[in-house]
């Protein structure tokens, strides 16, 4: 059983490249990538929430309070100054590239048979920019990461998302675009230690763009429980049932991602419906230029 849970310390930055890990010729990659924003209408702001979370008792979870990083700019310049040339102009402009056409296919408003069905090679695709996304918008919004190095460094080498990482897509109707949430939790384990280390370190990540909500979730290792959006609203893309079709029958809320992102109390609670005790401070709101 999980006993607590906290919010953790950000890692120190490395001046490594973030995925393959070497050093030397690090350049900025974009975290929405330019092609995707063309033509948007986007306010010139980007706001990341961090949403931390206590197990405080057997049934009651306390919430910490949610951090709200405003940031001025406009959120399709945001870059990640922590990628190399290689891993910059050769697999991440080659996963651009390859998901494009499947974001043309799933943003199409209506579909012959009703739905259209993504193959397997286009979930791998999809899947691995949701993932590399996520994990880029974690670091910038943040400061810190989820997947450890090594995790990084494998895939980088195989573009497939590795153990304990899934990837959910959703129709979204909403103000939301080009938004983000980035949940960290660190779950920890006071009876015994997880496979000889302290604590788990769990990503949940909503990438919302042109009418497309993708969720992103990493964990370090085993053992945290595993979480259900909502079928009829979130496809599971990853791990691979071998063909997803699209759209799911309903659209995701701004209130659904919220929901998704910012309740945990659903996939921790062990037992079931723990206290759910909100921050009595609400937001707290940060403003950086
Ligand atoms: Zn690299």
């Amino acid at each position: 059983m999980l006993s607590s849970m906290s919010q953790r310390r950000p890692h120190k930055p490395s001046k490594s490249c973030y995925f393959c890990g070497r050093t030397g010729n690090i350049t900025e990659e974009h975290a929405w990538p330019r092609w995707l924003g063309r033509g948007a209408d986007v306010e010139p702001t980007q706001t990341t929430r961090t949403l931390g979370f206590s197990r405080v008792s057997l049934e009651a979870y306390s919430e910490a309070p949610t951090r709200e990083v405003t940031k001025q700019g406009s959120v399709l310049t945001t870059r990640l100054r922590q990628v190399c040339r290689n891993c910059n102009g050769g697999w991440m402009s080659q996963l651009e590239e390859a998901v494009r056409p499947v974001f043309e296919r799933m943003w199409e408003p209506e579909y012959p048979l009703g739905f259209t069905a993504l193959s397997p090679r286009e979930i791998g695709v999809l899947a691995a920019w949701a993932v590399k996304t996520a994990w880029v918008r974690e670091q910038v919004g943040s400061g810190s990461s989820t997947p450890t190095p090594e995790m990084r460094r494998t895939f980088t080498a195989d573009r497939v998302p590795p153990a304990f990482t899934s990837v959910w897509a959703a129709r979204h109707t909403g103000q939301s675009n080009f938004g983000v949430y980035v949940l960290q939790v660190e779950a920890r384990h006071q009876d015994r230690p997880l496979d000889g280390r302290e604590s788990r370190n769990v990503l949940v990540c909503s990438l919302t763009f042109r009418g497309i909500s993708l969720l992103v979730r990493t964990d370090d290792g085993w053992g945290v429980p595993r979480m259900t959006p909502p079928g009829d609203r979130w496809a599971q893309v990853w791990p691979s049932t071998g063909g997803v079709a699209w759209p799911p029958p309903q659209s995701a809320s701004d209130d659904d991602l919220l929901e998704v992102v910012g309740r945990i109390s659903h996939w921790m609670s062990v037992p079931e419906l723990p206290k759910f005790h909100r921050h009595p401070g609400g937001v707290v709101r940060i403003r950086r230029n």
